[in-house]
């Protein structure tokens, strides 16, 4: 069996606050004397229903989380570390999703907010080989015209060089926020080359897919899975072109769908979607990218031929620069050709096995400790 570790793959949807590994989170909140729900810390992945009350409670973690990211070191920690993981499971490209307005406060506004993450987008580039474009992402919680502010930002800093910003978002609550007021703002980022590449059709079924595709345009959907419940939406989204970002483990912890093997994947791929796997939040749902192409394998039964047309699908969905595309390109076909039997271990594996050795001994530890102070006892037991 080749090492899925080893085959070159393009991360497309990951935010930069879910990308926070458990242990960072615990001493962060410990530096910045934050108490975190016990929850945050533990060994069990989110679930929650996928109803308003289930994204309450997650959007009240993912809150927390954020709260801890006080500064330029913690985001530049963030940032080096999300690369950090992405090159131990052999991610070629990241584009990494952040709405930089959370972090102004702490770092003098908007604009050196999101150049933090740039410059550390860069560096991370050049320390890891990775290649780290950014999407700079809206929130459909905010009003519109805020929206309008991070595009025209996002515009200043286009390109698809490392550490550049290669597209425009649109995340929260699906169900919140007329889809048709983001229009302006997309339109501002479009006009300046960047990607379109809002979410949609994850919390809400096929309308909201049409929805965002009339109003948006986008080039790529985060999520946009429960286009497969009808044929005809699927078939727009193929025929468009439109590139499916698709996250099984977060559609699983957000109750989206009962289990892996309820993700609609085969159904998307067979239909001729661009899928590009992604993580969306690691730290809440407890599954990175590789997690994600081993899920396609196990659950769905993805030959390696198959997963190896997932990676070059997600490649050819990002952003990246024509040349860093060919290089990835050529490596998946060269994983394709290596003989199974033989297949070397990935060059990142015994990185990833020290973090994940790492994570695990100091969780333990945090949850401990936040168990034990019994703070936010009440809050947010999501388990049950
Ligand atoms: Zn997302």
């Amino acid at each position: 069996m080749r090492d899925l570790a080893a085959l070159p793959k393009a991360h497309l949807h990951l935010h930069f606050t879910g990308s926070m590994r458990r242990t960072t989170l615990a001493e962060l909140a410990d530096r910045h004397g934050i108490r975190l729900p016990a929850v945050l810390l533990d060994a069990d992945p989110l679930h929650v229903p996928a109803d308003e009350r289930g994204w309450f409670r997650f959007q009240r973690l993912y809150d927390a989380a954020r709260a801890c990211v006080r500064g330029e070191d913690d985001m530049r920690r963030v940032v080096t570390e999300a690369v950090e993981d992405d090159a131990a499971e052999g991610s070629g490209r990241l584009e990494i999703q952040v709405d930089p307005t959370s972090y102004a406060p702490f770092v003098g506004g908007l604009t050196p907010a999101l150049e933090i993450v740039l410059d550390a987008a860069r560096e991370a580039s050049l320390a890891t080989g990775v290649d780290v474009g950014v999407v700079v992402a809206a929130s459909r919680m905010r009003h519109p015209l805020d929206a309008r502010t991070l595009a025209r930002l996002a515009v200043r800093h286009a390109g698809d060089g490392p550490g550049e910003v290669v597209g425009f978002g649109l995340s929260n609550d699906e169900r919140r926020g007329d889809t048709s007021a983001f229009a302006s703002a997309f339109a501002i980022a479009r006009r300046a080359g960047l990607a379109a590449v809002p979410h949609g059709g994850e919390l809400l079924g096929p309308a909201h897919v049409e929805d965002v595709l009339e109003h948006l345009h986008p080039d790529r959907l985060g999520h946009g899975v429960r286009s497969a419940e009808d044929p005809r939406v699927l078939d727009r989204v193929v025929d468009e072109g439109v590139a499916l970002e698709v996250c099984p483990a977060s559609n699983v912890s957000l109750g989206v769908y009962r289990s892996d093997a309820d993700v609609p994947l085969r159904t998307l791929v067979e239909a001729g979607a661009r899928v590009a796997l992604g993580a969306d939040d690691p730290l809440l749902f407890h599954a990175r990218l590789l997690a994600q192409y081993e899920a396609a394998r196990t659950v769905h039964g993805f030959s390696d031929a198959e997963l190896a047309a997932l990676a070059r699908s997600s490649i050819v969905a990002s952003r990246a620069s024509d040349g860093v595309r060919s290089r990835l390109l050529a490596g998946v076909d060269a994983w394709l050709a290596q003989d199974p039997a033989a297949a070397p271990t990935a060059a990142g594996a015994p990185a990833g096995a020290d973090a994940a050795a790492g994570a695990g001994a100091a969780e333990g530890t945090a949850a401990d400790v936040d168990r034990a102070s019994d703070a936010d006892a009440d809050a947010v037991d999501v388990r049950g």
